[in-house]
């Protein structure tokens, strides 16, 4: 059967019998025809097994057609491809729109939906106003909304179903990252570290929006909803109370350990997996103890919320290190043995291994050489082994602190491929000098505290696509790229990796090499996830977002210009205005 009739087909069979969400999306998961989720499968793979397009003739490559998005800030994420259907999202004012894939009026736009929304909470964005995408469920679109709202679409039609507001734009709260539909929940987190917001995650249900259950960052243990034998494999990580008594006082109540990023999921073990961002403010003087659960990886269980282990990667951070980054779940053999892993590449310049049954820590290693606040991480303990000179601390200029608080990566996600079992990491290398002072928590205004200058790493590129051994925590290779690799990646069954890089180039490289094999300049800096898949002409596409902008390219996207704005970033990315300028455009690339 084709995609389109097998969809259309299971649809009525999921009406029919009641059941929603779950076994339709751990289906749907599997058919690399269509890409139904922001990370490909409920593991975060971005890995496809479609075979068309080979290192031998990705160099004809080209853009089969094009599709602009009609806004000019930051597009990040990627579209859903359902059937004959693409599903397209953009920046502020979140815009969504339903694409026709098939026959000669491929690009036409079957419906669009655009959203009214406040324009003044665009001033709570601190870091561009993008959007990370959409999810697919139960026949529904989910979009979350700049202003706070999750709402539900139906997807044939595109009118609104349902709506819940998840997040207070007027304390700051807001929504970038794309939802995550587990079973049959919506899971969603929220935005304003900078804002001193009290990060959390919350599960609406699918079919009618109402929310099931809400798990704070931190506070006492009822909000953090921790199960009975929560950290039990790993005490020494900590157990009770720790979301109280790790602050002074009560700060925890503006305590940030956001959780913006994108989320995964084992359905076995019936848990998905998340991290928390920084603390709040960037000043940690003000803040002293280790603030936990902020920087954090944590595994909870889907129907309860309760977690079942949480891991804290940079404890008391003086760097804005957040731990939103992608968790991607992979069975890997370490030491002789498969191990149930999951997989993480910290803003702190560490990527992750750990057991993701228990939360055991396995492998933390640098993946750029160049990380210099730490000079390890001890397995025993779990702790950082900290370079004291590059601590940060109010009254002092912290110079040379690599990496920059933008991280070794930022949410920009990597992809997995278990023919080479290596992860393909998009990577900035920006250092930083950075000065913390004292600020007043005002309930909707920046929580900051710090002052901030980036610039290049050691040997002047800003950035590199790597391939990373998860099980040793050794660098196969690595592609340097002048700016930082601020786009996702995907990886194919035929070794070929895609990425875009902030000038507009897409990408192919030789996933075994790292060797360049083909680019092509879009119309817009590329900070968007690459997917691919099958047309109803039977042919393998791949898709991109262009639409510069995000942190790494906030000074073009808002027009700044001094290093003090953008949160330190604009001075570093400076020369990015000699390669491209703003504007959302959708590239569909195939062979000839
Ligand atoms: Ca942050």
């Amino acid at each position: 059967m084709r995609p389109a009739v097998w969809v259309a087909g299971f649809l009525v069979l999921v009406l029919a019998v009641g059941a929603y969400g779950s076994q339709e999306l751990l289906q749907l998961q599997t058919d690399d025809k269509q890409w139904v989720m922001p990370g490909k499968d409920y593991s975060q793979t971005r890995f496809s097994t479609l075979s068309q397009i080979t290192a031998t003739n990705v160099k004809n490559l080209r853009p089969a057609w094009t599709f602009s998005t009609g806004t000019l800030r930051g597009h990040e994420g990627a579209p859903l491809v359902i059937g004959d259907t693409m599903y397209v999202h953009t920046s502020f004012p979140n815009n969504v729109y339903a694409l026709e894939l098939k026959g000669p009026d491929v690009g036409k736009i079957k419906w669009a939906y655009l959203p009214k929304q406040d324009p003044s909470v665009q001033a709570v964005a601190c870091c561009d106003n993008v959007n990370r995408g959409l999810s697919f469920a139960d026949g529904k679109v989910f979009l979350s909304q700049l202003d706070g709202h999750l709402v539900a679409l139906n997807a044939q039609t595109g009118k609104e179903i349902w709506k819940a507001q998840n997040a207070d734009p007027k304390v700051g709260a807001t929504m970038t990252s794309a939802p995550h539909i587990y079973k049959d929940k919506v899971i969603v987190g929220v935005s304003g570290g900078e804002f001193g917001v009290r990060g959390h995650v919350s599960a609406y249900n699918v079919r009618d929006g109402k929310r099931v259950w809400r798990a704070y960052s931190m506070g006492p243990d009822e909000d953090v909803l921790l199960a009975d034998d929560f950290n039990q494999a790993n005490p020494h990580f900590g157990q009770r109370n720790q979301g109280t008594a790790t602050w002074k006082g009560d700060q925890w109540k503006t305590g940030g350990g956001t959780t913006w990023g994108w989320y995964a999921f084992d359905p076995q073990l019936n848990l998905f997996y998340y991290g928390t961002g920084n603390p709040s403010t960037w000043n940690p003087s003000q803040r002293p103890g280790d603030n936990k659960w902020s920087m954090t990886i944590f595994a909870r269980d889907v129907d309860s919320g309760k977690a079942k282990w949480a891991y804290q990667m940079t404890p008391w951070d003086a760097w804005d290190y957040d731990g939103v980054n992608e968790m991607i779940l992979a069975d890997l053999n370490i030491g002789g043995k498969t191990v149930k892993a999951v997989v993480h590449f910290d803003r702190n310049g560490f990527g992750y291994t750990l057991d993701r049954t228990n939360g055991s820590l396995l492998v933390a290693e640098k993946f750029d050489p160049d990380v210099n606040w730490a000079t390890g991480v001890d397995k025993r303990t779990g702790r950082p082994i900290e370079v004291a000179a590059m601590r940060t601390q109010a009254g002092r200029n912290s110079q040379g602190v690599c990496p920059a608080a933008l991280g070794s990566k930022d949410q920009q996600p990597a992809a997995f491929s278990p023919r080479t079992k290596l992860f393909y990491v998009p990577t900035n290398h920006v250092c930083m000098d950075y000065e913390p002072f004292e600020v007043k928590y005002t309930a909707g205004q920046p929580y900051v505290g710090a002052t901030l200058r980036m610039f290049p790493g050691p040997g002047g590129h800003m950035g590199a696509v790597i391939a990373w051994d998860a099980a040793t925590g050794k660098i196969a290779w690595s592609n340097k790229e002048r700016f930082s690799a601020w786009s996702g990646t995907l990886v194919t069954a035929t070794d070929l990796v895609f990425y875009g890089t902030l000038e507009g180039y897409m990408k192919a490289l030789d996933a075994k090499t790292g060797k360049e094999l083909w680019r092509f300049k879009t119309p817009s800096g590329i900070i968007g996830n690459p997917i691919t898949y099958i047309g109803p002409d039977g042919k393998q596409y791949v898709a991109i977002l262009s639409g510069v902008g995000g942190w790494a390219g906030i000074g073009l996207a808002a027009g700044l210009e001094g290093d003090s704005e953008g949160l330190g970033a604009v001075g570093a990315y400076k020369k990015l205005a000699e390669y491209t300028t703003l504007g959302g455009v959708l590239t569909v690339f195939s062979l000839p």
